[in-house]
Order: C-alpha cells, then sequence, then structure tokens
C-alpha cells in the first residue's frame, strides 16, 4: 500500500466537495515518548486512510499534534482506534467551533524534529514543569483582574483577527519568535500572574515551561486554547471575552468566535477579517483581502502580484526572475518564498 497521497490538489478539491457524507473537524495533541515516529506514523496512514481520514499531522519523538476532518459516521471507530494505542489512549479531543467539514482535503502525516517548532533547546530546561493548567471558567473569571497579565502566544496574523479583552499581543511572525519577545517584554514583571493562551494549548505547553525555566514565578496556561474556551463558555452561558475570530490551521483559516470583526483589510483598510494566501504562487503571502479587493486584485496581493498571476506559460521566467530580483539572489529569494509558505504551512495548533 501507498503510505502517502498521490492525487494532485484541483482533483482533491473536486472529490471532496462530492462527497455526500458529513466529516467532523478535531484536533488534539499529545507529548509523549513515541520510540520510533516513522513506524508510528506509517501505522497511524493505514489506519486512518482506511478510515477516509483527512488532515495535518506532526510526529515527533516527543509526541502527536494533530489537525483533521473524520467523516462523522467513522469517528466512534476513530475515537476507539485511538484508544487502542498506549501513547494515545484517552486523548482529549476538541471540536472545531464553526465547521463545514472542509476544513483539509487530504492526509499529510510528516514525522519532525518537534510538534510545535519551538526553536528551544529542550536539553536546557525542564520541559514537564509547566504552568498551571486553568479550565475555560478558572480562566474567565480571572480576566480583567489588573493584577493579572494575559499573554496571546501566538504569531501576530493570528491575533490580529481576535484576542482576549486586555491581552498582550506581540508582533512576532513565528512561535519561536514570540517565545523570546514574551520573556524580554515581560523582564521587570516575574513576580506577577501570567495567564497564556493559544489556539489549541500545545504552544502554552512549551511555553509556559521555558517562563518557568526563565524565572517567572506564577506560570498559568488555558487549558484546551481558545477552541476550548469557546466550546465550554457557551455550555456555561457565559459571554465571550475572546472578542473576533479564532485564526485555525486548515483551509477555514478562522472560526468566528464574538462576532466582531476587529481587524482591517490589507489593501483598502475597512473593517475585514478574512485571511487568504496571494494568489501569485510566487508570492503566497499570507494577508487580509476583503471581498471587493479580491475582486479587484484577482485574489493578489498587489498589482505586481496580479501582473504575475496572469502572465502567459510563456513570460513566466521574466516574472521569475522579476521576484528574484525583489527577494535578492537566487537562493534567497527561493528561502523567501519557503519562509512565506512555511509560516502558514507550519500549522502548528
Ligand atoms: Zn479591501
Ligand atoms: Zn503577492
Amino acid at each position: 500500500m501507498q503510505l502517502y497521497n498521490k492525487y494532485n490538489k484541483e482533483e482533491l478539491i473536486r472529490r471532496l466537495n462530492e462527497e455526500t457524507f458529513e466529516r467532523t473537524t478535531i484536533s488534539f495533541y499529545r507529548y509523549v515518548l513515541i520510540e520510533n515516529p516513522q513506524d508510528f506514523r506509517d501505522e497511524l496512514y493505514r489506519q486512518w486512510f482506511a478510515l477516509n481520514c483527512f488532515g495535518r499531522i506532526y510526529v515527533a519523538r516527543e509526541g502527536v499534534n494533530a489537525q483533521m476532518s473524520v467523516p462523522t459516521t467513522n469517528l466512534n471507530s476513530f475515537l476507539s482506534q485511538l484508544d487502542a494505542w498506549d501513547e494515545l489512549k484517552d486523548m482529549p479531543i476538541k471540536y472545531a467551533v464553526e465547521d463545514d467539514g472542509k476544513s483539509f482535503y487530504k492526509l499529510s502525516i510528516k514525522v519532525r524534529p518537534k510538534i510545535v517548532a519551538d526553536g528551544l533547546d529542550d536539553g536546557a530546561y525542564d520541559v514537564t514543569n509547566v504552568g498551571k493548567h486553568l479550565s475555560a471558567a478558572e480562566f474567565h473569571a480571572q480576566l480583567g483582574d489588573p493584577n493579572v497579565l494575559v499573554v496571546d502566544m501566538r504569531n501576530h496574523y493570528e491575533s490580529e483577527i481576535g484576542h482576549f479583552e486586555g491581552a498582550i499581543c506581540l508582533q512576532a511572525d513565528t512561535f519561536r519568535e514570540e517565545i523570546e519577545m514574551v520573556v524580554d517584554e515581560l523582564q521587570s514583571k516575574k513576580d506577577r500572574k501570567v495567564l497564556l493562551y493559544c489556539t489549541g494549548g500545545v504552544r502554552c505547553e512549551k511555553a509556559s515551561a521555558y517562563l518557568k525555566h526563565r524565572g517567572f514565578q506564577d506560570v498559568n496556561q488555558l487549558h484546551g486554547g481558545i477552541i476550548e474556551y469557546a466550546r465550554q463558555i457557551k455550555q456555561l452561558n457565559l459571554d465571550s471575552k475572546f472578542i473576533g475570530k479564532n485564526f485555525v490551521f486548515d483551509n477555514r483559516l478562522g472560526e468566528s468566535i464574538s462576532g466582531d470583526v476587529i481587524s482591517n483589510c490589507h489593501q483598502c483598510g475597512k473593517p475585514c477579517d478574512t485571511h487568504t494566501n496571494c494568489a501569485n504562487d510566487l508570492c503566497h503571502i499570507l494577508f487580509i483581502q476583503c471581498p471587493e479587493c479580491a475582486a479587484k486584485y484577482d485574489g493578489c496581493c498587489g498589482e505586481e502580484c496580479k501582473t504575475a498571476h496572469h502572465a502567459p506559460e510563456s513570460e513566466r521566467n521574466l516574472y521569475v526572475q522579476a521576484f528574484q530580483r525583489k527577494f535578492g539572489n537566487r537562493k534567497a529569494f527561493r528561502k523567501g518564498v519557503a519562509q512565506k509558505i512555511e509560516k502558514f504551512d507550519l500549522r502548528y495548533e
């Protein structure tokens, strides 16, 4: 059996749109020792392919991090298979808030050095000494307390469209950057109570342990992240203190939590919280674009990209060169493009 997807994107999306059954979008992660990540990955692929699951999953020696869509009729089989693994038993599963079942169109399971690209040296601090887990209700009750520092551990493009009231949201492009910026920014406030949050909780596991290692006295984290918060406050009938949209790392790009739009179109400036990737695949940058600008620029981030996007195949090399000039030498150009894509492709939540 082939353990990799073999169809192109268009074909896969066409198939997804023709499906006549429902899918449920879920996510989960666990830090747990995986002795042989490649074998583990291959066996997961066999099982999940057979259940027609889609998603993006990272497997590492340190654990598993998964965002998936599972045919709703197969969900029970999926969960009992999960329970049959010692490493994945009793997994807390997070269910998507807004779910059209179109979150993923293929199954991708990758072996990586880490399940979250944190850039930290795990040998240098105690990764198991994590911050205290707060339930959604506990977290909710402490928001607004002037003695508490609420820190958004996500990247700038995520907090831009939605965040907790009064949260510290830094201008970081990656999680690595974010961690160091938080340590710098809060250097003089290490004795204060700190409340960390991220999309589903996985980033705060590492970040909270690292902050404690760096001398922070009272580190707490939102258990299950924004996804679980949104679900629980609905059940508890509380008003959301998370304002706007929760950025998610699948085709939906965001789940509306409070209904407010707190960000603006990067092109015309009017209120908008819809992320898109520039349609010019030499660029592919992630940005916020309103429907009018999407029509005006054909889904591109500017005139330059629109022109390149519409260039006939025969002139394509000219544009590759032009974008190379823009990004510097060929190597840097490749790296620039790769980084832009990677930023968005490291859907580490
Ligand atoms: Zn616009
Ligand atoms: Zn562009």
